[in-house]
């Protein structure tokens, strides 16, 4: 493990340094404070992509001549640090250039990747990921959303949930079952399509923190062209495994306060016998945080290391999401408790830390099931890291007809 930037790394760094202070300031006395999830904030968001785009900072790993920046994922990893010091990273472009674009660019043929690969990178257009569906979820090869062909084109059917961003996405990527007689892996099939068509109906799911973030996506003879398939009929799973393997890296560590946040908390709420700060059970969970923390930030470290060396990193980058969202849970918890009958208060500007940990408490076990839930991330650890034996799979030689349902 090496905790230093090289020569080249620390130049890339002082050059992001110097480009982020002029144009996030520039970007800042345009734009000011905006409020998530409003037309302004979106507008926003694209502006400031498009920005970083121009100056190849925009999916700073990819080829220059797609709109990429030409660059090596360890200055992918730099700029990532430096923006979110400059207080700036807008979130609508994650799944669509973490995950979908990148699955466009491996399956779609040179056309398509020339009409779409670009304006997602300046953040004209934006993807999202349409998995989940309410009998597929943790095992998403059990979907049922039907695709059938009928002559060059394919009509689909059939309901996805969870899907976030899909009302203000233009386009997304779509799994679909189009042969239930082979075994569930192997009647899956994927497609592009453009999430503005009539056929396509978005319902926000409303979330308990006020916001609606994602929704119900329903397809209802949905007609796309049999050009629109990413890769071969039938392979839709190891397309979708692309996808799969790069939402481990995108839906990483957890945004929220950390034990430094909590600590500066509990120096200036008073309970009954004095700071809680003070407080002896407190105090413990404090430590069992700082230790967390630490062993996260030299994985982080691991992880950096590898990227540097040109390496690709491994399953253990698993361990980040589960330790992260389990301590932002258990932290926004005591700390909600800690401020007592302020707890209660979500509005930023009446409760203590600007409602930050409420907003944390609400946040946090969402963030244990987005890109794998805590137990399918203990099965790969367990299975790809510890070589454990592997999870019961019953159904994994069974057509996907003759799958008990239940009904
Ligand atoms: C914030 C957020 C954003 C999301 N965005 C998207 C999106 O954009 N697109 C999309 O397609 N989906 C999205 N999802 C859906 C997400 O991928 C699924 O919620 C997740 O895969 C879990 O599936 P499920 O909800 O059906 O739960 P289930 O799979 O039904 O799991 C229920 C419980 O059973 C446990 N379980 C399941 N299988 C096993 C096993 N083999 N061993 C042990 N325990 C098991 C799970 O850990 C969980 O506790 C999002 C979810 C969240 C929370």
């Amino acid at each position: 493990m090496d905790f230093n930037d090289s020569t080249e790394e620390a130049a890339y760094r002082e050059k992001a340094r110097a480009w982020l202070a002029e144009n996030a300031a520039a970007h800042r006395a345009k734009w000011g404070e905006l409020k998530p999830n409003t037309p302004e904030h979106m507008a926003a968001a694209k502006e400031w992509q498009a920005t970083k785009a121009s100056a190849g900072y925009a999916c700073i790993t990819w080829p220059a001549a797609i709109g990429g920046g030409g660059g090596t994922p360890i200055q992918s990893v730099i700029f990532g640090q430096e923006e979110t010091k400059a207080g700036l990273g807008y979130g609508y472009f994650t799944i669509g250039l973490g995950m979908c674009v990148p699955t466009v660019m491996a399956f779609a043929d040179g056309e398509t990747k020339k009409r779409f690969v670009s304006p997602a990178v300046r953040g004209d257009e934006i993807w999202c990921q349409l998995f989940s569906e309410p009998a597929g979820g943790s095992d998403v090869a059990a979907l049922r959303t039907r695709a059938v062909k009928d002559g060059d084109e394919w009509v689909i059917n059939g309901q996805k949930v969870w899907t976030t961003g899909a009302h203000y996405c233009d386009y997304g990527i779509l799994l679909t079952r189009t042969d239930p007689d082979v075994p569930k892996h192997k009647g899956l099939t994927m497609f592009w399509i453009d999430m503005k068509d009539p056929a396509v109906e978005c319902r926000p799911i409303h979330q308990m923190s006020g916001g609606r973030e994602f929704n119900e996506v329903y397809f209802t003879d949905l007609r796309v062209k049999d050009s629109q398939r990413l890769g071969e009929v039938g392979d839709g799973w190891k397309v979708a495994l692309v996808t799969l393997m790069n939402e481990r890296l995108a839906v990483g560590g957890s945004a929220g306060p950390n034990y430094r946040e909590i600590m500066k908390l509990a120096r200036e709420l008073a309970g009954p016998t004095g700071p809680s700060l003070k407080d002896q059970a407190f105090r413990e969970k404090l430590a069992d945080w700082y230790v967390q923390s630490e062993g996260l930030k030299f994985t982080r470290f691991r992880t950096m290391t590898a990227l540097s060396r040109g390496q690709t990193p491994g399953p253990e980058s698993s361990i980040g999401k589960i330790i992260s969202a389990n301590q932002l849970q258990e932290l926004a918890n005591t700390a909600v408790e800690m401020e007592d009958q302020y707890g209660i208060l979500s509005d930023p500007e009446v409760a203590p830390a600007e409602a930050a940990f409420q907003q944390s408490l609400m946040w946090a076990p969402g963030l244990r099931i987005a890109g794998g839930t805590d137990e399918i991330l203990k099965n790969i650890i367990a299975e790809r890291v510890l070589g454990l034996p592997g999870d019961v799979r019953v159904d994994k030689d069974v057509a996907f007809k003759d799958m008990p349902t239940g009904r």
